[in-house]
């Protein structure tokens, strides 16, 4: 039986013990893992508010990290990502987590593939669930023929021309590998939950960061923060 818990909560409940005992050992690319999990799906990120003229329904959707080590993200992948792309651990194993201990199912290969169970700190879960993580270079699937990296927009373009069919419209993500769109799900997103109408308003709601003030522009530009009034 699920227990409603996710990899985030675990990740939530022991990233800063996590960073303070092992923080300097890991890599770049570990870290980014942990901000991604952490954040993801959450007012951290922004998202949208959608309010359906019809029944007055409103609901607000966060956007996913996208990050092809998340187990929420990767929940939207099908086919083939299932298994290239898979990650540590899924969603759907976390059974427990109480006073900084994450319990989680797993199979025991070695004693006849029995599902069992361990609970363990959530930090030290943490830590397991980054020995997983690829450098960044690294990848699962090596691409040959006219999908091989080098001249693959080059080659595709010519197969789409030669077809007759119209180019792809560019995915706006930081990884190609998680953008396998779900299209179940982005057609649940463009209709109303409650009355399935699509006369829809949709908000954008920005992430807070955002927000802030460009510091590191400022000192960029070299606009002076002091002395003059800034331009209105
Ligand atoms: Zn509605
Ligand atoms: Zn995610």
């Amino acid at each position: 039986m699920q227990s409603g818990m996710e990899v985030a909560d675990v990740f939530r409940n022991g990233a800063d013990r996590f960073l303070s005992r092992y923080g300097h050992c890991h890599s770049r690319e570990q870290h980014k893992v942990i901000r991604a999990i952490t954040r993801c799906r959450t007012a951290e990120l922004g998202g949208q508010t959608q309010f359906c003229h019809d029944c007055g329904h409103q609901r607000i959707q966060y956007h996913s990290c996208r990050n092809r080590q998340c187990p929420k993200c990767q929940a939207m992948a099908r086919y083939l990502a299932r298994y290239t792309h898979r990650v540590a651990i899924s969603d759907r194993r976390i059974l427990e987590l109480r006073d900084g201990r994450v319990r989680f199912q797993y199979r025991d290969y070695a004693d006849g593939q029995k599902s069992k169970s361990m609970m363990i700190s959530t930090c030290e879960f943490i830590r397991r669930f980054l020995m997983h993580t690829l450098p960044s270079r690294f990848v699962r699937i090596r691409y040959s023929g006219f999908l091989a990296n080098r001249f693959r927009k080059q080659r595709l373009d010519e197969c789409r021309s030669l077809l007759g069919v119209l180019p792809a419209v560019p995915a706006s993500v930081d990884d190609p590998q998680t953008s396998i769109a779900d299209d179940d799900q982005l057609e649940a997103a463009s209709k109303c939950p409650k009355c399935g109408s699509r006369h829809i308003l949709t908000t954008e709601l920005p992430s807070p960061h955002v927000l802030r003030p460009p510091h590191f522009l400022a000192a960029r530009r070299k606009i002076p923060t002091s002395g003059r009034s800034p331009p209105s």
